[in-house]
């Protein structure tokens, strides 16, 4: 699930810009400094080639390390140029994204809600800019995570009318201290009204 169709080691970077209620890595919201340098992944890395064949760098939001991100991610795929580089954003930073073309080959993009200023703070169009450019690149997903405050499950037309028609989509079912905040049925219906509008919809109860 982190890297569709690959086996892949995860990064996690430090630091997040936004505040969602039901994020999984609250302890990686502080920017803490100095974990890892490229030296210990490419020694990490180097041991499992064997097994793997792409790297996942999430977060908190990676593309607040901006420049660092890209050169740290454009030396790894100069000592490894066959594994694939998978890039998650919370699509506040369409700058970044933009920075990583011809480095990484997926860029997932969160799409929380469409009341972006309202909840969260940043504009919807910086976000959409940012699903704009994840889908230059060889492969792209588009993530909605159905927290009920952010996303209303009875009217998936509201995001269809921000989706692009060529758009991947992963409809995500969100989970509140360890419970399900929706019943199947209506992350499988919210699913179905995208099929409508986006080019593929990617199902995660
Ligand atoms: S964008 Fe991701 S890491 Fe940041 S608070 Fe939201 S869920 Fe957590």
């Amino acid at each position: 699930m982190d890297y569709p169709g690959r086996i892949s080691l995860v990064l996690f970077t430090s630091g997040c810009n936004l505040n969602c209620p039901y994020c999984h890595n609250p302890e990686l919201r502080r920017r803490q400094e100095g974990s890892f340098t490229i030296d210990d992944v490419i020694k990490v890395v180097s041991s499992r080639t064997a097994i793997i064949d792409g790297i996942v760098v999430t977060g908190g939001e990676p593309t607040l390390h901006g420049k660092q991100l890209v050169s740290f991610l454009s030396s790894f795929k100069e000592v490894f140029p066959s594994l694939q580089i998978k890039v998650d954003s919370n699509g506040s930073n369409p700058g970044v994204l933009e920075a990583l073309r011809g480095v990484a080959d997926m860029i997932a993009v969160d799409l929380k809600t469409i009341a972006y200023e309202r909840y969260l703070g940043i504009e919807l169009s910086t976000v959409l800019r940012s699903l704009e450019v994840a889908r230059s690149f060889t492969e792209h997903e588009v993530r909605i995570t159905m927290y009920p405050d952010y996303v209303d499950a009875k009217h998936p037309e509201e995001f269809c009318a921000v989706l692009d028609s060529s758009s991947v989509v992963a409809v995500q079912q969100c989970y509140l201290d360890g419970r399900p905040a929706n019943t199947p049925e209506v992350v499988e219906e919210f699913a179905e009204g995208l099929q409508r509008c986006v080019k593929e919809v990617r199902l995660r109860l």
